[in-house]
């Protein structure tokens, strides 16, 4: 580009469509611009400090670190400048006219069908376009920025939100960034120096970075963290991470640490209430930052912190690292091995707090973000056993019994737990449980934890496989969210009692004899298995006689080393589909149908017998969606009912 021209871009149709409703009155907030405009700039400082620190060439390297705010009461004009690292012409046009999130696009659909849904203000930063809630309260914005890097050229951009922006080349030779507009006359208060300083102290205090305003310095706290614990106010805690998360509500907790010793580090760490909208694309994720005294090093530190616990954000800040850290530093160093052990107990023992004392706080972050914690268990061995203390499930007993009075047995428990002042593990969380309390209430006889899995609850809630364990008062925990069909066969066994799914063969419980005296027994039992083995063929592992059903003739179950049904379903949604595992044909001796089968294959009428036991293979096969040629089964369905009519 030449110096004198003067290009137009234009946005993309998503930033368009934001910006649109930025500015179309569907804010409530309008006075967060100025914390994320300074957000920016302290990024943008923090960002060319680090370069100083690890030796590289900037521009003007001896410009003092700070932000200028510069505004005109009689004018309506604002201005905010800052020496940070500034903006390339890639920088404008990719970054700054980019909607960074992609859960921005779903929050505007959300929003648009629900028009009564305002757009708080304070929930732009979260969407990656800070930046722009500017227009909230301009008609035009003009930036001015020369990047630190020595070879690069300054630019001027300008646009005023509506579609499209202009790119010119300007004529700055300082490094960073100046933004600056005139005031819409409806936000004219924000022209008055006090206002702004007001606005400051509300929101920006702890900026690390001297503001001044008018060329008056207004922040004096500087680094939160780095202030005693008992002279910070929730005030400004809230604040605080409420300016590094670009969250727009309160944190549901925080963690304070300031260590000394073996290692040195001071730390805050928050837990958001709500994960936010593109939560589950980690890589958007800023969590924790890192700073080696003061300075900052890195902008999301992976190494701080492991995966499954990503909802945490914050900042740490050791002296105990090298000064030039570089990610191979950060990675491999001994003392950020160290840090993360010390944050990780930090963290799981604010969770622990929480499901002893805080219910609501731990159903809030569990609801939230259970599925990533739970994935601990496939990758943090060392505190596995810790981890599965926290789990919580909702079973068939929870389930029955939320909402409504205990029963008679339970309220017993409660009342002796509350005499002996022992609380409730899940405290408030009666329509869940923990492995403790699953265990604490299973009955001597009762050997092994059983689980279902599916996907939903009210599904599993139905399920036939159920009926045995209803019927005798066994609790199964109903794993309706799909982390836990990974993680719960993988913890083996708790506290001795192996965890098992009850659609497996091999359960160790009782014949479901007394109460069904009539049934097919002895040489017949294994005629019928006979016809049953011929007629399912090699498509199942075995046919048994089953102990477990109450209503249903027949059942299908998984051999010992096969999948659960709902697992094997997900594989193949995520195209690993490793084939279906065999399965058991379990069939019910004491079932009407199983003895009226029974005695057909005793007086020799095989060909009917073979029917309708292929009948109720398909069946079975129907209940779990594995049934492959429905068009088949209803030709047989009708045949069946011929034959049952014909004589009557
Ligand atoms: P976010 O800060 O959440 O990324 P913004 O819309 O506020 O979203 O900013 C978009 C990008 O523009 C930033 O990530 C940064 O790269 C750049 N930017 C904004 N303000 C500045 C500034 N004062 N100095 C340097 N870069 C900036």
């Amino acid at each position: 580009m030449t110096k004198t021209t003067r290009q137009q871009f234009e946005f993309k149709a998503e930033m368009k469509q934001l910006l649109h409703l930025i500015v179309n009155s569907l804010y409530t907030n309008p006075e967060v611009f100025l914390r994320e405009l300074i957000s920016n700039s302290s990024d943008a400082l923090n960002k060319v400090r680090f370069k100083q620190v690890t030796g590289e060439k900037v521009q003007s390297p001896k410009l003092p670190a700070q932000i200028k705010i510069e505004v005109d009461e009689e004018k309506q004009n604002f201005a905010i400048e800052d020496t940070g690292i500034g903006m390339t012409f890639e920088d404008l046009t990719e970054r700054l006219g980019t909607v960074a999130s992609s859960g921005t696009m779903e929050f505007i659909k959300q929003l648009k069908e629900n028009k009564k849904n305002k757009l708080d203000g304070n929930m732009i930063g979260q969407f990656g376009v800070g930046f722009y809630s500017a227009f909230m309260v301009a008609e035009e914005i003009t930036v001015e920025t020369r990047h630190a890097d020595p070879d690069e050229k300054a630019w001027r951009w300008i646009s005023d939100g509506k579609g499209t922006f202009d790119i010119e080349e300007a004529e700055r030779t300082q490094r960073g960034t100046r933004i600056s507009f005139k005031f819409k006359d409806e936000h004219k208060e924000f022209a008055g120096a006090e206002r702004i300083k007001q606005l400051i102290r509300k929101y920006s205090n702890f900026v690390d970075y001297s503001i001044l305003v008018n060329g008056e310095e207004v922040n004096s706290q500087g680094a939160l963290w780095h202030k005693n614990k008992k002279d910070v106010t929730d005030e400004e805690l809230k604040e605080f991470y409420k300016f590094i998360s670009n969250d727009f509500q309160d944190p549901l907790d925080h963690i304070h640490l300031a260590m000394e010793g073996r290692i040195n580090f001071k730390a805050l760490l928050f837990v958001p209430k709500k994960a936010k909208p593109d939560f589950f694309r980690t890589e958007n994720l800023k969590s924790v930052q890192l700073f080696s005294n003061r300075v900052f090093v890195q902008e999301d530190c992976k190494d701080l912190i492991p995966e499954y616990l990503r909802f945490v954000e914050g900042v740490v800040d050791s002296e105990d690292l090298p000064l030039n850290v570089s990610r191979e530093v950060t990675q491999y160093s001994p003392v950020m091995a160290k840090i993360k052990d010390v944050l990780v107990n930090k963290i799981l023992g604010m969770i622990e707090y929480w499901a002893e004392e805080e219910p609501e706080k731990f159903r809030t972050f569990y609801e939230e973000f259970g599925p990533l914690f739970k994935s601990g268990l496939n990758s943090d061995f060392a505190n596995r056993e810790r981890l599965t203390e926290l789990l919580c499930f909702h079973s068939t007993k929870t389930v029955e019994t939320a909402g409504e009075h205990k029963n008679g047995k339970d309220q017993k428990k409660a009342d002796q737990a509350e005499e002996s002042g022992e609380e409730n593990k899940t405290g408030g969380m009666d329509d869940l449980v923990s492995l403790a309390g699953y265990v604490e209430r299973m009955p001597d006889t009762q050997k092994e934890i059983y689980y279902l899995s599916g996907d939903n609850l009210d599904e599993l809630k139905r399920d036939p496989k159920l009926e045995y364990f209803r019927k005798k008062d066994i609790e199964v925990l109903l794993l309706a969210d799909p982390v836990d069909a990974f993680v719960v066969p993988g913890i083996g066994s708790y506290k001795e009692k192996p965890l098992k799914s009850i659609e497996k063969a091999d359960l160790d419980i009782d014949d479901d004899t007394e109460e069904n005296k009539e049934k097919v027994s002895g040489d017949a039992l294994d005629k019928l298995v006979a016809v049953f083995k011929e007629v399912a063929g090699d498509r199942v592992e075995n046919v048994v006689p089953s102990r477990r059903l109450v209503d249903s003739a027949v059942t299908l179950t998984i051999g010992k080393e096969g999948m659960d049904s709902h697992v094997e379903r997900m594989m193949k949604m995520m195209d690993q589909d490793t084939g279906p595992s065999k399965r058991v044909l379990e069939i019910n001796p004491s079932h009407p149908v199983i003895q009226n089968l029974s005695s057909m294959n005793e007086k020799g009428d095989t060909e009917s017998v073979k029917l309708m036991a292929r009948q109720l293979y398909e069946g079975a096969l129907l209940m779990q969606g594995d049934l492959e040629s429905p068009g088949e089964f209803v030709k047989r369905m009708t045949q069946v009912m011929e034959r049952a009519t014909k004589h009557s």
